[in-house]
């Protein structure tokens, strides 16, 4: 099926996707792939649908949904692989433009270094470009691409597309336990995405069975420690775990707001005593959510944070 849902989506709101590449063809074949293991590893772009069938395939799922009066917020590029591996996207993002949605397209970046394809994505409203490594030897072990393909090459591609770009560019780091989360190359990563003109970086964990079953998201220190670099490199970071889905099966506004926004931006112990003062309510709030496995709380350079508890990836 070519297009799919629409899906409730925290970066782009109710986002309809577009699979334009057949399972599973990629350039990487990251360890945490949710879509299992690159049957078909590639860098050589080619035709797979002919854009007007992806253009037919998407209006009709477009008037089915609206009749039932749901709004579609984007027309995504998510496809069981890379979609800039796909010859015709900037055709179909063309043609995809008449139906009045904003499009998005989510690329693993390691192709922008060719000129066709940074044109090819200037037609869509918003990009999202991964970066989860900056020395070449944790690139190989995260994301294992292609032989053919150039770290140092796709670092630059991705700058260059970020100077040319007009809509929307923001950055997706996945964070593998052991990986790519130490100090250091998290200071790399960081350092390399200010230099980049991003509305957003959300740094990520593998939430769905991964590729390798190995490949588990670093503990709550390492990420608030991810989030803080970030900070102090100027991004506008987010963490996107998988936390903030779900009910807490708590009630109570302060609670849900502590939760809420602790699973997307770690809080300082400051900010949620001042929650707490505004609503009434005691530090025993703090602990209970803390006993129940909901909240935990991280130290970063001597203060303390906390941060919704991260979720084991579903079976
Ligand atoms: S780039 Fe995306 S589709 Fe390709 S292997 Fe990595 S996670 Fe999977």
């Amino acid at each position: 099926m070519i297009a799919f849902g629409p899906v409730p989506s925290r970066r782009l709101g109710m986002s309809l996707g577009i699979n334009n590449i057949p399972p599973k063809i990629c350039t990487y074949s990251c360890v945490y792939c949710q879509i299992g293991n690159t049957l078909k590893l590639d860098i050589k772009r080619q035709e797979f649908y002919d854009p007007q069938e992806v253009f037919e395939s998407v209006k009709e799922r477009v008037e089915e949904v609206q009749e039932k009066g749901t709004k579609i917020d984007y027309l995504s590029f998510v496809p069981d692989g890379e979609p800039t591996l796909d010859l015709n996207l900037g055709r179909e993002i063309e043609l995809l433009k008449n139906l009045g949605i904003k499009i998005a397209v989510i690329t693993n970046a390691s192709l922008l270094w060719m000129e066709e394809v940074r044109r090819d994505l200037m037609g869509a409203d918003w990009v999202c470009v991964k970066v989860d490594a900056i020395s070449r030897d944790v690139f190989k072990r995260v994301d294992r691409p292609h032989g053919r393909l150039s770290h140092e090459q796709i670092l630059q591609g991705i700058a260059r597309f970020s100077g040319e770009f007009k809509g929307e560019l923001v950055s997706e780091t996945m964070l593998v336990k052991g990986i790519n989360d130490s100090e250091g190359e998290l200071e790399g990563i960081a350092r390399y995405l200010s230099g980049l003109e991003l509305s957003r970086s959300y740094i990520m964990v593998p939430i769905r069975p991964p590729a390798e079953t190995w490949a588990e998201a670093p503990g709550e220190d390492v990420l608030n420690m991810a989030y803080m670099i970030f900070k102090e490199y100027g991004l506008k970071p987010e963490l996107l775990t998988g936390a903030e889905r779900g009910s807490f099966g708590f009630s109570g506004d302060v609670v849900e707001d502590i939760l809420a926004t602790s699973a997307v931006h770690p809080m300082r112990k400051e900010s949620v005593q001042e929650l707490l003062d505004k609503a009434g309510k005691g530090w025993d709030v703090v602990q209970s959510l803390i006993e129940a496995g909901e909240l935990k709380e991280v130290k970063y350079r001597g203060k303390t944070f906390y941060m919704r508890t991260l979720r084991k990836p579903d079976k």
